[in-house]
């Protein structure tokens, strides 16, 4: 239910790092009424005073069935980003990670089925696992095949064996992008699947030790590290490489997305920067110089690299993504998109913030 000059968009997972900047760009567009939908209210608190024309429900997704399927039946489109997307959670709390990605997004894809709204739902790059060359080394693998670059379309989802409980995510939010490309087909579903590929940015992760316990991503343990003055670890040596995309070219994709329903009707999306990539020990050193800098303190970049194996920093388990190149092919081409933040520049944006949110060191 819009009215004349909005359109109606219910954001499921309105207060996480992806919710809190589309809810902010969408408001500042003045084009749209939001209804944000978290269980906590950390990133978005400022925001329902100064806008009326957003609603916040400080709710998990299961408390309130009725509001839900109500909210979602007056929606113009409804964007899924309510997940639990933690890599040390995939082994350790395979459960709820198996619930949240996939038992709890059936009843939200059918519930937009059943009301004829648009879905836009939030996937991740980590559906394709390992690339075809971890698995098979002396294969001949072009660079820039679809084996080598992921394809929206064509590249396959390559997961490991049962015991690599780290899958679990990946296989969840595989089988949630199944189930909504089958209500398309089946029960005219309109949808759209989008894949994130590492995107950073203010208001990332928490901080371990600092703000909470547990493995957070890996820009914030090198953060964490790097305020306590300890090593930077670096698992199996930091020898993966991931493409980084700062929060900013993410979010003005995603109201692109939101703006052109008929383009992007059953139609996957890879955001990502392929200009951004680096390994992880070269994250690291990265990050290193920028936060000397940012501190002036020139003793920082003595702060040693530690390796540490995958079964000691994630337990048993965990096997790792080693590269996650995107092809951004179709985001070019129906949103007339490109990202425009570097990789420096990514990173100086996301560590000022936690260098301004974190003036003194933690010792
Ligand atoms: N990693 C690391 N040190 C850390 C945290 C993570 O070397 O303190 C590595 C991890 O093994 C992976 C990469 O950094 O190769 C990215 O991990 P992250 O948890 O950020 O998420 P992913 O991209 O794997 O989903």
């Amino acid at each position: 239910m819009s009215s004349a000059t909005h359109q109606r968009v219910v954001v499921l997972g309105s207060d996480g790092f992806i919710g809190s900047h589309l809810v902010e760009a969408l408001l500042r567009s003045g084009s749209w009424q939001v209804v944000g939908w978290d269980r906590e209210q950390i990133r978005t608190a400022h925001l329902p005073e100064k806008h009326p024309e957003f609603v916040f429900r400080l709710r998990d997704l299961r408390d309130d069935p009725a509001l839900l399927a109500s909210d979602i039946t007056q929606a113009d489109v409804v964007v899924n980003l309510a997940a639990l997307c933690n890599p040390s959670l995939y082994g350790t709390r395979t459960v709820d990670v198996i619930e949240s990605n996939f038992l709890h997004v059936e009843p939200i894809v059918r519930q937009c089925a059943n009301a004829g709204v648009r879905l836009v739902h939030l996937s991740t790059s980590e559906v394709f696992g390992r690339t075809l060359r971890s698995w098979a080394p002396d294969a001949r693998i072009e660079e820039g095949s679809p084996f080598e670059t992921f394809e929206e379309e064509n590249t396959p989802f390559l997961l490991g064996p049962l015991a690599s409980t780290r899958w679990s995510y990946a296989c969840a939010k595989q089988l949630s992008e199944r189930l909504v490309e089958a209500y398309g087909r089946e029960q005219g579903l309109q949808w759209t699947i989008v894949r994130p590929f590492n995107f950073i940015g203010p208001r990332m992760d928490y901080l371990p030790g600092l703000e909470g316990e547990g493995t957070p991503r890996v820009l914030a343990c090198f953060v964490a590290a790097l305020l306590s003055r300890k090593p930077l670890r670096l698992v199996e040596g930091g020898r993966s490489r991931r493409a980084f995309l700062h929060i900013h070219d993410a979010v003005s994709a995603l109201v692109r997305i939101l703006e052109r329903p008929e383009a992007c009707d059953r139609k996957v999306f890879h955001l990502g920067n392929p200009a951004n990539e680096t390994d992880i020990h070269g994250l690291a050193l990265r990050m290193r110089t920028i936060w000397s800098r940012l501190r002036q303190d020139p003793s920082i970049l003595e702060l040693p690299l530690q390796e540490v194996s995958a079964s000691a920093f994630y337990g048993e388990g965990y096997e790792d993504s080693d590269r996650r190149m995107p092809s951004i092919a179709q985001a070019k081409r129906i949103l007339d998109w490109e990202p425009h933040l570097g990789l420096d520049e990514a990173l100086i944006s996301t560590l000022t913030d936690y260098h301004q949110r974190f003036p003194k060191d933690a010792l």
